[in-house]
């Protein structure tokens, strides 16, 4: 896009004219006009008005211009009631021809009009041109003649450029919808807005428009002018919205959810289609950009102020467009300056704003995903934390228990209950402090892997939930290490402390579920077995599901 910003000399081919003046159309037309006594023409840049009835503009043909005869007269689309064009030629003949706006010509390449020349000679020396209530200064300041009978139009590079802008405007669109499925925040459905409200103004200020529909000029002018002031509204509330909380002053907030509406009334109200209303429309919407490009600046220095991420975002989306409006704002409204459309830059600033904005967006995205990390880390934690024995570190009953399914589903079909021997009497005798030693030393035998589950059921009960082939032996082997991690764990002990288990195996293939209960009560029938039986033994027991009924029935 910025190497088609590059300048390079226009294959169109507009007349230049050896004079061109402009002054209010009085009430005769044609050399009349011309001629009329007390007529003020302005032949430079400023004094354009459209507070009369209309627009007269002159063009003194160059002598020896025969190479390049002007064909048509080619100006800004906007609202007019009709354009009249006389030719003049040295010998006083003259020609004149009168299009209304639902006449003219409507070409693709640009947002322009085009009304016929009536035949223009050698000899011809001037055409005079009556623009009949024009809605804009534009209309008239804009106006060339051009050897193009549709018209020049627009080189291909700017084609090109506003299809570019239309493609960089319709990705956020499309972003935004995807945005909102995520975010759920209301600045997303205001982005969404602005975002449509400045596309249309690009396709119809780019003559788009015209290729997919049957808008007419009268119509297209009203339409961007009301896309122009949604999208002002839009994003007003979306800077009242993006801003983060804590950053911007509750009253700034409220001014720019105020200015909102009043933006997109205004705006509206110059579209309708009263003819007292007129000379205001184009003043209007110049005007009004004023206080909100005040607003704007000032809640872009307030964010960045107080520390704010998105006004930095809102700030380098605004100040292209906001310095193009600036320059549209000022050359309407002071009279030695001619009126300017500036209409790529001023789309192209549009366009910088809605992409920055939505990079803005998406660097929300990712603070906000950030904190949805962090937080669920921190619930992991705090649920891991609240899983667990304080004592030992090992799971806790009631962590084994909620999961027991999800475990039983994946494998883990050994149980094992231990119990430490006497243990009430280390603790009568060596007092709890050693007892509670004891304990920590007992369930670091009792390790934890990919395959094994250790949980402290309270006291001096264990649990072992196990699975692979040798489950059995692991729970034995961690049942016969207590003995000799409690005894390196406390040197003075005058015994050596062991540990009964019982334990239940069920086959590792089958669809058999069982319950977490059932399957504990039957360890600990075990666990007091081994104790009843003289205790630092294991007793197990192998559960072996039979076959499902419909298998043995297929193999009946
Ligand atoms: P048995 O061989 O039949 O299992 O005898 P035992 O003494 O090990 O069993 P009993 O149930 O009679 O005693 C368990 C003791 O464990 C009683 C209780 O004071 C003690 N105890 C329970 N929780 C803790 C603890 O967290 N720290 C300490 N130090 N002792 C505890
Ligand atoms: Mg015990
Ligand atoms: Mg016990």
């Amino acid at each position: 896009m910025l190497l088609l910003l590059v300048p390079v000399p226009a294959s169109a081919r507009p007349i230049v004219p050896a004079r061109a003046c402009h002054a209010d159309a009085g009430p005769q037309g044609g050399w009349a006009a011309v001629v009329a006594p007390g007529k003020r023409w302005e032949c430079d840049a400023g004094g354009w008005s459209i507070g009369g009835t209309g627009v007269d503009l002159l063009f003194q043909l160059a002598p020896g211009h025969s190479a390049d005869l002007p064909r048509s007269l080619v100006t800004q689309a906007s609202r007019f009631e009709a354009i009249t064009v006389w030719t003049f030629d040295a010998d006083g003949t003259q020609h004149s021809l009168r299009r209304r706006l639902a006449e003219a010509g409507n070409p693709v390449a640009g947002p322009f009009v085009t009304i016929p020349l009536p035949p223009v000679t050698a000899r011809t020396t001037h055409v005079l041109v009556r623009i009949e209530r024009p809605w804009s200064k534009v209309t008239a300041s804009e106006a060339w003649l051009d050897t193009d009978p549709q018209g020049t139009g627009w080189t291909i590079r700017r084609v090109a450029m506003m299809a570019m802008i239309c493609g960089l405007l319709i990705v956020p669109l499309l972003l935004n919808g995807a945005f909102y499925g995520v975010l759920r925040e209301r600045y997303v459905i205001s982005h969404m807005l602005l975002t449509a409200g400045i596309l249309t103004q690009v396709v119809i200020g780019s003559g788009f428009l015209r290729l997919i529909s049957f808008v007419t000029p009268a119509f297209e002018s009203p339409l961007s002018n009301a896309c122009f002031a949604l999208s002002g509204a839009a994003g007003l509330m979306f800077a009242a919205d993006f801003i983060e909380d804590g950053r911007l002053s509750e009253r700034l907030r409220q001014l720019l959810r105020a200015t909102a509406p009043l933006v997109l009334g205004v705006g509206l109200s110059t579209t309708v289609p009263l003819e007292a209303l007129r000379p205001w429309a184009a003043l209007v919407m110049h005007l009004d950009m004023i206080p909100v490009i005040a607003l704007i600046g000032l809640v872009a220095i307030a964010g960045c102020r107080n520390g704010s991420i998105a006004a930095w975002f809102l700030a380098a989306g605004w100040a292209p467009a906001l310095l193009v409006g600036i320059w549209k704002v000022a050359s309407y409204l002071v009279p030695s300056f001619r009126p300017l459309d500036a209409l790529i830059l001023f789309h192209l600033g549009l366009a910088a704003h809605v992409l920055i904005t939505t990079f803005g967006i998406i660097h929300g995205m990712v603070g906000l995903r950030r904190e949805r990390d962090d937080a669920t880390a921190r619930a992991i934690e705090l649920e891991s934390v609240a899983g667990r024995d304080a004592l030992t570190g090992l799971r806790n009953r009631h962590s084994i228990e909620r999961r027991f399914d999800d475990l039983f589903r994946v494998g883990f079909r050994t149980m094992a209950v231990i119990d430490l021997d006497h243990f009430k009497a280390i603790n009568d005798e060596h007092g709890h402090n050693v007892g509670d030693v004891v304990l920590k030393a007992a369930a670091q035998a009792m390790r934890e892997d990919a395959d094994t589950r250790a949980i402290r059921l309270g006291g001096e009960e264990f649990l072992l939930l196990l699975r692979g082939v040798d489950s059995a032996e692991r729970a034995e082997r961690s049942r016969r290490a207590i003995s000799t991690r409690v005894a390196t764990a406390v040197p003075g002990l005058d015994r050596v402390v062991t540990a009964s288990m019982g334990l239940v195996e069920h086959d590792t293939a089958g669809t058999l579920r069982i319950e977490f209960e059932p399957l504990y009560a039957h360890c600990d029938r075990l666990l007091y077995e081994a104790k009843r039986l003289g205790r630092n033994r294991t007793m197990r027991e192998r559960v072996t599901a039979f076959s499902p009924p419909q298998q043995s029935r297929a193999l009946g």
